[in-house]
This record gives C-alpha cells, structure tokens and sequence, in this order.
C-alpha cells in the first residue's frame, strides 16, 4: 500500500504556492517597511525552553508537542511556537546591547499535537514579529499597526477585525471595568462620541476604538492585569502571553483567528536573559492563505511556445530563454507533439499567450502569437518576439 501524508499534516501543491508566495512577500515587505529584519531560527529546541518559555501548565506544552529523545539521549521538542526560539537566540547572540527596540521577524512551520481539521493542522505555518527591549506603548501601537498594514496589502483588511481581549475571571472584569470608569472620566471630553456613550454602556469597548484622538487616552488606561484575583494573576504568569490582541476573521468557521499577539514583559529574563520586556505577534499563514480563496490565479506560464519539428525548436529556444530571462514565465514545448495537443495544454496550462512557429512561418522569419483569451492572432519576425513577449508580460504583471 502506497504510504500517505501524516494525519494533520498537508503538501502544499502547486496550484496553492502562488498565494502562499504572495502572503509570504506581503509579510516581507510590511515587516521590512518597519524596520522588521528577518531572523531564521532552527525548527527543534531543547524541550526545556518550550516548557520555561511557555509554561508547563499550558495545553501546548502539556499535551501538544512533538517531543523525541535524540540518539545523545537529549530530550527534544519540534517547535510549537516561534516566540521561545526568537527569545532564545536574542539572548545567545547579545541582542540587547543593540539599539532598542530591537525588531525581527520570522516565518515557518511550527508543529502542534492538535486535532485536525480544517484551518488547524499539525504542521504549520507562522509568520512571527517581536519587537524587545523597550516598553513604550507607541511600539504596541506600531506592532498592531504593522499588522493590520499587512492584512490591507492583500486586500483583506475589510474581512477582518481587530481584537482586544479581555482576560480574567467574572469578579475581576467588575473589578476592572470599576478602574477603567475611573480612568476614563477625567478624560472624557477628549474622547470621541462613541466612546463618551460607550463609558455609559460598556467600558471595554472603549479600548477597541480605532479614532486616532482617543489613542493617546487609551493607551495609558489601567490593564485588567492589575485586577486579576492571584488564581487568574497565577495562571496568566504561567501562560506568560499576555494576550491583549487578535485578529479575527467571520468567514473561517469555528477557526476564527488568524493572528494573534501580546506583551510578555519578564519572559527573556525567565529565560535567563536581561530583564527585557518584549510584544509581538503571530499570524496564521494557512488561515491568511484560505481567506485568499480561490480569485488569486494559481501560478501559471504567461506563455507557451510552441515549435512545430526540430528547426522549429532551435530557432524558439534562444526566445523563450531570452522572455525568460526577462523575469516573464514562459513553456516551450518540444517540437514533438501535434499542434491541437499543444494547444489544449495551453488551455489546461491557463497561459494567457501562445507562439505557433511551423515551417511556413519559418521560411518567413516569423512566428505566429495568439492571444488565448480572444483568439486573436497575428505574425511577428522571430528576431522581435522576445521583446514582444516581455512587454506584454509585464504589462499583464507590471513589477
Ligand atoms: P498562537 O501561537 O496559538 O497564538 O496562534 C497564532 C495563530 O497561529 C493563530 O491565530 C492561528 O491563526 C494560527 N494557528 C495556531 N494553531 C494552529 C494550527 N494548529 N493550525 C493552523 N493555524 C494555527
């Protein structure tokens, strides 16, 4: 029996790489417009720095990862989470003697002993941000800014809203809510309308605005982490994750979010780091990929040239190099099939140009191009279709 794929664990084919090549691009160029640089980190750790890092008592640690002892007799853990690694290595390689705060990114497979379905896997992908080592709220603000900058880069800042989660038991979001009114009221007439209405109704929603004059305001406010009971104030030290944001997304199903982040102030001196505070975020690159649907064209040849015999393909090798080499995608075919059965792989191919060159064309110093789409045709001198083709390549797809 043929063997299969592990359970929760997908191949990412062809007809989905070009979406995931654009989220991965997008989350290159918005992290690096930041400031973001780009640090690669190994996929297994010491399975201590996962069970300090994250905390013994959380659902990943005590139930979710893949942990192995290898032939030395060392007990490993394939990551489940970028953050302990990032933290990890920020206080191998002395980080913090850097000019604060200090940006990196990351992205790739994380691993996690959870029950499949769809849009959770046990194997996948993560593109991680931290910005360590200085506790001004104005970097919080950028960190969520940034992320957001990045879901509008692919169109999908309409189809997702920003979270501020509120943690704790019942009698400590009383508490709370009792701190923040006291907060807010000496503020009030600087706060928008919404807000003045919702310290009426419900304070909370207070920190979800999104009006820029309110910021300054709430971002000072009180957090719920000073009115947790020492139960709630235990069990979140040991989480380490102060989770104070997320993404959401309503066309997901039950897997609603599609990043998630927060302020873990005192985990790299847990790690036995200097007492640098961090924030940061990570987004889930399946759930950003399936939200992409299907309008995102999968990754096709902008053109398929096809010679009809040997001369034939002599004289389009050098031209579908040339194209080629002009950053425009281009398949030739190999002179051997008949031309229908070149042009229905054309048609399955989904190329947006053909080339037909035959002996008649050639004899003329010509080849025909057809545009797929209309059918339209027309004859071009061999000596001039590189040119041609890559103009209309990259006016299809302008760099
Ligand atoms: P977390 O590290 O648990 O805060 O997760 C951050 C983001 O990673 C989530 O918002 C999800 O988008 C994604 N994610 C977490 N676990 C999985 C999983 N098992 N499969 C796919 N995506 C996941």
């Amino acid at each position: 029996m043929a063997i299969k794929a592990v359970r929760g664990v997908r191949d990412i084919l062809p007809s989905e790489t070009g979406k995931w090549q654009r989220v991965e691009a997008a989350a290159r160029k918005t992290f690096e417009a930041y400031g973001y640089r780009e640090i690669r980190l190994p996929l297994f750790e010491r399975t201590e720095l996962f069970a300090r890092g994250i905390g013994d008592e959380t659902d990943i640690v005590k139930k979710e990862m893949y942990t192995f002892d290898d032939r030395g007799g060392d007990s490993l853990t394939l990551r489940p989470e970028a953050t302990a690694s990032l933290l990890r290595a920020y206080i191998e390689h002395g980080f913090q003697v850097e000019p604060k705060p200090v940006r990196l990114y990351t992205a790739g497979p994380m691993f996690r002993y959870e029950r499949p379905q769809a849009g959770r896997y046990r194997q996948f992908h993560q593109a991680n941000v931290e910005a360590l080592g200085d506790v001004n709220p104005a970097v919080d603000a950028e960190v969520i800014c940034m992320l957001m900058d990045f879901f509008r880069a692919l169109g999908l800042g309409e189809r997702l809203a920003l979270h501020v989660n509120s943690i704790g038991d019942p009698g400590d979001r009383t508490a709370y809510i009792a701190r923040l009114l006291d907060y807010f009221r000496p503020f009030a007439a600087s706060l928008c309308g919404e807000c003045q209405a919702r310290l009426g109704r419900n304070p909370l929603r207070v920190l979800d605005c999104k009006v820029p004059d309110c910021q300054p305001v709430i971002e000072k406010a009180p957090s719920i982490l000073d009115s947790l009971s020492p139960e709630a104030a235990k069990h979140f030290e040991s989480v380490y994750v102060r989770t104070t944001f997320e993404v959401k997304t309503a066309d997901l199903g039950a897997q609603d979010a599609v990043a998630g982040g927060g302020r873990y102030d005192g985990l790299i001196e847990r790690l036995g780091g200097p007492a640098d505070p961090g924030i940061g975020f990570a987004i889930g690159l399946e759930r950003v990929v399936l939200l992409l649907g299907e309008a995102d064209a999968a990754q096709r040849p902008f053109v398929l040239l096809i010679p009809l015999g040997e001369a034939a393909l002599e004289r389009l090798m050098p031209v579908a190099r040339a194209v080629r080499q002009g950053g425009v995608s281009a398949e030739l075919g190999y002179g051997a099939r008949k031309l229908p059965r070149e042009l229905e792989r054309a048609n399955k191919l989904g190329v947006a140009y053909v080339v037909i060159a035959g002996e008649n064309e050639l004899a003329a110093g010509e080849a025909v191009l057809r545009e797929m789409k209309t059918g339209e045709q027309r004859r071009v001198p061999i000596a001039k279709l590189s040119e041609e083709l890559r103009s209309l390549g990259e006016q299809a797809s302008p760099r």
